[in-house]
């Protein structure tokens, strides 16, 4: 197996990683703690072939014995839970959050999904489509998983590294950390990311998952971190300016929202997201992967629910459709 599938960053610490096959994620970073009692893996990788056969032989390489192996999984997407049923025995612990579980496990969760996306401008006949080829739909573990909940504070103990549990709502409503002490080693999942900026998008629209994603950063740059471990890419060395780059990142989305709504309202989340840039290589919006447009109205979505939050942003109806207006500062109540 190649040096670029299995980096050792400690004796006893691994870095896996798993290909995603046609996927802008390119892979997801699965980390491996070898003990003399327990092992611990974090993060899975999605239930599908090319996932499974690189984990199956990295498990060999390394001579981890499944039936001594405990799985975490920092939240609910199908690149980071996929593979959980596959790698569980009967002595498995797994690791998880209850907000998460409860979407994971939610029935009609995909025609909830379908009506929302519907209501937010996202063009009849392609919601199906984009249902159908959401890997959240493909990739998932097939069955129901016996999670073992932990929540904020909770303490796992594998060899050497203590490990803590760090809520950090924002990506997913229960995207979870686990930060080690000693080392000062933070395992981010989806939180924090190099190279490209995490996905905080919604189908929901009475929440703020944006204003969430905030709070958990600022949350995390007061922790002492020495090198933050994504769910993936590259390693992170500077977590505190990472942060700061985010942050930045979303801001300047959100002001380029306000001025697509300034520049003419109302528009619907879809025609938002139709009209914000984004770092694809398609020439124009009309031919981006369906599932781009999926994850990028998401994206509008998220941001419009954190100005709408803020007062900035309000919505109304044309026809089925809910579109947004910049709110406009009343100067007349001001004497
Ligand atoms: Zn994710």
């Amino acid at each position: 197996m190649s040096e670029k599938t299995i980096e050792q960053i400690r004796p006893d610490l691994f870095r896996v990683e798993i290909p995603l096959p046609r996927n802008p994620l390119k892979a997801t970073n699965s980390y491996i703690i070898k003990s003399a009692q327990r092992n611990l893996i974090i993060d899975t990788g999605m239930n599908r072939e090319e996932c499974s056969s690189v984990m199956q032989k990295a498990l060999a390489e390394l001579s981890i014995d499944l039936k001594k192996t405990d799985i975490f999984v920092t939240h609910l997407h199908a690149d980071h839970v996929g593979l959980v049923e596959e790698l569980s025995t009967r002595d498995t612990l797994v690791y998880f959050n209850q907000p998460d579980a409860d979407i994971l496990n939610q029935k009609g969760l995909w025609e909830f999904v379908n009506l929302v996306a519907s209501k937010h401008g996202f063009p009849a006949g392609q919601v199906e489509k984009a249902i159908d080829s959401h890997p959240g739909q493909r990739y998932s573990p097939v069955n129901p998983v016996d999670f073992k909940m932990v929540s904020d504070g909770d303490e796992i103990e594998y060899g050497d590294y203590k490990l803590q549990c760090i809520a950090t709502p924002g990506h997913t409503g229960g995207h979870t950390c686990l930060y080690e002490p000693n080392l000062k080693y933070f395992f981010s999942g989806d939180h924090i990311l190099n190279d490209i900026t995490p996905n905080i998008s919604t189908w929901q629209d009475d929440c703020n998952p944006l204003g969430d994603y905030f709070k958990s950063l600022d949350r995390v740059s007061t922790m002492s971190v020495d090198l933050v471990l994504p769910g993936h890419r590259r390693l992170i060395n500077d977590c505190r300016i990472r942060i700061d780059q985010l942050k930045e990142h979303h801001a300047q989305r959100l002001e380029e929202v306000l001025d697509i709504l300034k520049r003419k309202s109302p528009r619907s989340a879809f025609e938002v997201a139709s009209l914000m840039t984004w770092d694809l290589t398609a020439d124009s919006w009309d031919d981006f992967p369906l599932m781009q447009k999926w994850f990028a109205t998401g994206e509008a979505l998220a941001h419009i629910c954190f100005l709408e939050a803020e007062g900035k942003v309000k919505r109304g109806m044309s026809g089925q459709t809910i579109v947004f207006y910049r709110k406009m500062i009343d100067k007349s109540s001001k004497k």
